[in-house]
């Protein structure tokens, strides 16, 4: 069976611009936004908060997402694609509207 990344594992609630939805388990985090009637804004890194974890890094599937593990990151606007799923992997809610 193959796996899709870009699917959450479990359910997680993403909060983006102070509105929170739900991502069940098995959904494209744009998915469960559009339902949710959330569009998915540009997005950028508060580097207050952002502890360099890089789980944002692992699950974007489009290099949008650099940094030194520690430090904080950084989203490239010209890569990123709005997909959203770097929002359901940030345990400190440092990705936040740009
Ligand atoms: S929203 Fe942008 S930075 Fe986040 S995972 Fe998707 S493409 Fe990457
Ligand atoms: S997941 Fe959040 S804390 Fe971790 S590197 Fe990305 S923005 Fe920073």
């Amino acid at each position: 069976m193959s796996v899709d990344k870009k699917k959450v594992e479990k359910d997680v609630t993403v909060t983006i611009g102070g509105q929170s939805f739900v991502v069940p388990a098995g959904s494209k985090v744009k998915d469960a936004a559009s339902s949710a009637g959330i569009e998915i804004p540009a997005l950028k890194i508060d580097p207050a908060t952002c502890k360099g974890c890089t789980l944002c890094v692992k699950v974007c599937e489009n290099e949008a997402v650099s940094g030194e593990k520690k430090e904080p990151h950084s989203i490239d606007p010209a890569k990123c694609v709005r997909c959203g799923e770097c929002l359901a992997k940030c345990k400190t809610g440092s990705i936040v509207p740009a």
